[in-house]
């Protein structure tokens, strides 16, 4: 019979469990010391190990030679318990058994001294989906309960657990299972069952797990099903996730402005299979690596591997600011959020790919002027902001939209093109530290009408516009003023003449 890997490989024994160490070590020392509680409370998120852990807490005190911390896993009651049949440590499903009557015959039954152990075992998996009087019912055991008799509760939400449960049971936080545990239990696996995976797949599964062993291994089901060589694309493929590479591509179009390139890359990526949930959320951690290399290099350990390579991630790190990361990373949650609630999910996404291709549109008004005020590179001039921010050379690589908008500044000469700049923009107080006839030049630039028209094409884009240069008194109205007057010119002159 074929056993799926999350049942072949439950870990039999406390030391072997994946990333509950902390758990585990407290549950063996209460065994060790004879201070084992009568009832627990096992929280965290699925496939963590809760009722792994809770079967092996079980073996150890009804093990023929325990109660012992390192059951022998032979013996019948070993046996029995590792797979859920044992007479004497009963499993119930909180979500099916909510009822009242369950909780009643437990507590009868709870009455009985063990029919061949030393410990009934009660399990309680999801015990917060319990009904009331259920859970009333069950306290009164909790209050006095004999002493042969154990309680194992667990929940993926403590919260919705009665505090007088919660306050009768020794609390254990199951901790999502980090990446590299993750990876490494794959790869143990991957070696008993003599399956190779291609570089970078492993890695790909454990990310996509979020913490969960159980998942983790069920994508590992399905590729072992296809064949004993695994490469990265077949992940990629099972796991309905986008490629890094793509991913990277993406990156350097956007950083081109290449808004078509960008779209046509987004839509591979949807025909491949992946949503546009999974989409936006993927390349907003892509992004959120771009930000994180920027300050702490890209071999850093806060980096969530989402990169192909680190040469990449050290190549494109200095490609946007800490600002237009964020911005970027705000698009793609808003887009995921929409895509969440309506059916036009993917119109959502494209409008922000587009957006993110036209960054320099939105560059903050404090960094253009800096860029104008340094006369060269965007940004080298101004001393580093942060302790281990981007290195002058990160920055000078990159900033291809910063470099374009500063181009634009520098095109905006004082009194030309758009003379009603300097009169129709109305008085402002500037922030300290702002040049007032580089803010003018600047306004000027903002009010070019093709600028005016583009940010008038798309409402959020004008926001964002408008909020980034409020403190130089730039009003919708006067945007709109300048479009007018572009559409009149260009009905008047040939197109090519623009
Ligand atoms: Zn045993």
């Amino acid at each position: 019979m074929y056993l799926v890997f999350a049942r072949r490989y439950r870990p039999e024994r406390f030391e072997d469990v994946v990333g509950q160490q902390h758990v585990t070590r407290a549950l063996r020392n209460a065994v060790e010391s004879g201070r084992v509680a009568h009832a627990y409370l096992f929280c965290g998120s699925r496939g963590v190990g809760k009722t792994t852990v809770a079967r092996i807490l079980a073996k150890a005190l009804n093990c023929a030679e325990g109660p012992t911390p390192e059951p022998c896993c032979e013996c019948d009651a070993c046996r029995r318990i590792a797979v859920g049949t044992d007479i004497d440590v009963i499993e119930i499903d909180g979500a099916s058994n909510r009822g009242i009557d369950a909780i009643r015959e437990l507590r009868q039954n709870a009455g009985l001294t063990a029919a061949r152990s030393r410990f009934k075992v009660y399990y309680i998996d999801e015990v917060h989906m319990l009904t009331e009087p259920a859970f009333n019912a069950l306290l009164k055991t909790l209050e006095e309960p004999p002493p042969h008799v154990k309680f194992i509760f667990s929940t993926t939400d403590p919260q919705k657990v009665p505090e007088t449960v919660r306050s009768r049971c020794q609390r254990f936080d199951f901790h999502r299972i980090s990446d590299a545990d993750l990876v490494g239990a794959l790869e143990d696996i991957c070696r008993t069952e003599e399956l190779t995976v291609e570089e970078g797949g492993l890695k790909a599964i454990a990310r996509s797990a979020r913490g969960s062993l159980r998942d983790a291994l069920g994508v590992l089901d399905q590729l072992a099903a296809m064949g004993r060589e695994v490469t990265l694309e077949d992940v990629l493929h099972v796991l309905g996730a986008a490629d890094a590479r793509l991913l990277a591509e993406l990156v350097d179009v956007l950083a081109e402005e290449d808004t078509a390139r960008a779209l046509e890359l987004l839509d591979g990526a949807l025909v491949g299979g992946t949503s546009v949930e999974d989409f936006a959320e993927q390349f907003a951690r892509y992004l959120r690596d771009l930000l994180v290399a920027a300050y702490c290099g890209p071999e850093a350990d806060a980096l969530a591997g989402a990169a192909a390579d680190a040469e990449t991630l050290a190549r494109q790190s200095g490609m946007f600011s800490a600002d237009q990361l964020t911005y970027m990373m705000q698009l793609l949650r808003e887009a995921a959020l929409r895509a969440r609630r309506e059916t036009t999910g993917r119109i959502a996404l494209e409008l922000a790919v587009v957006r993110m291709s036209r960054l320099s549109e939105l560059v903050p008004v404090q960094e253009a002027l800096e860029a104008l005020e340094g006369g060269g590179n965007p940004r080298t001039s101004a001393e580093p902001k942060a302790k281990g921010a981007p290195s002058a050379e990160e920055r000078r690589r990159g900033a291809g939209p910063l470099r374009r908008m500063k181009d634009k500044l520098q095109r905006a000469k004082p009194g030309d093109p758009s003379p009603s700049a300097a009169t129709a923009a109305p008085e402002v107080e500037l922030p300290d530290g702002v040049d007032e006839r580089k803010a003018r030049q600047l306004a000027a630039c903002a009010e070019s009408p093709e600028v005016a028209r583009s940010a008038l094409q798309e409402e959020p884009l004008m926001q964002a516009f408008i909020q980034a240069d409020k403190t130089l008194g730039l009003s919708p109205q006067l945007l709109r003023k300048r479009a007018e007057q572009q559409a009149e010119d260009e009905d008047a002159t040939p197109p090519e003449q623009q």
